[in-house]
């Protein structure tokens, strides 16, 4: 990615700094559409990388989740100290067909790294349909309410890690981490692998979407 300038919140790219305000923000997290205290990311959805969250996540290759934990490692910030890692779910329907949640498996991994436990505080009321090819504002429309807490698990003031494979616009990472504010969590950062550029996806023409991907990748 040959960006300049990062976001100092949700660390998304820019090619010059106009995007951001004083603080450094860009206008998602200016206007609180973020839903995440912070995001981070071990590099750019593209090359090896993406190869490598393909093999993981399609051919379903799990032995690649401890591999991929390390970068997850990586790019863990040193300096935020966490209560529990909370793997993004997947809609029950995609886990059967895929056989395994690869953000789950990733969180294990963490978590035998770093001994944070993994909380599986939230999970996925309804599908949602595709991302692709939607608008910022549509893909926030397309998630919001996607997501439960479990009221079981004890939030209160905890500080969580919500750890997924690729972080496209940060709206369904977003949905997610609202849904756990509101059940009292008092921090929300996000982990990723591989984050999409935002500058690219403005320039994606929005393509007609297949009926039978109604459950697509994401
Ligand atoms: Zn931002």
């Amino acid at each position: 990615m040959n960006a300049e300038y990062f976001c100092a919140c949700c660390r998304a790219p820019f090619v010059n700094p106009h995007p951001l305000d004083e603080q450094g923000r860009c206008a998602l997290c200016r206007r609180g559409l973020t839903g995440f205290d912070a995001a981070y990311a071990y590099g750019a959805y593209e090359g090896t990388l993406r190869q490598l969250i393909h093999l993981f996540k399609y051919d379903g290759i799990r032995t690649l989740a401890g591999p991929l934990a390390e970068l997850l490692l990586a790019a863990l910030p040193r300096q935020e100290r966490f209560d529990g890692i909370v793997p993004m779910p997947l809609h029950w329907r995609k886990r059967w067909q895929r056989g395994f949640n690869q953000a789950k498996l990733l969180a294990e991994a963490l978590s035998r790294r770093t001994g944070i436990p993994v909380l599986e505080a939230v999970r996925r009321r309804r599908a949602t349909p595709p991302q692709a090819g939607l608008s910022n504002a549509e893909r926030r429309r397309n998630v919001a309410g996607a997501f439960e807490v479990r009221r079981r698990i004890p939030l209160e003031g905890r500080r969580l890690l919500l750890v997924d494979d690729v972080f496209t616009t940060g709206a369904t990472a977003g949905a997610c981490a609202a849904a756990l504010k509101r059940a009292g969590a008092e921090r929300v950062s996000v982990l990723a692998l591989a984050r999409t550029d935002r500058r690219l996806m403005w320039l994606a023409p929005a393509q007609p979407r297949p009926q039978s991907m109604a459950i697509g990748a994401s």
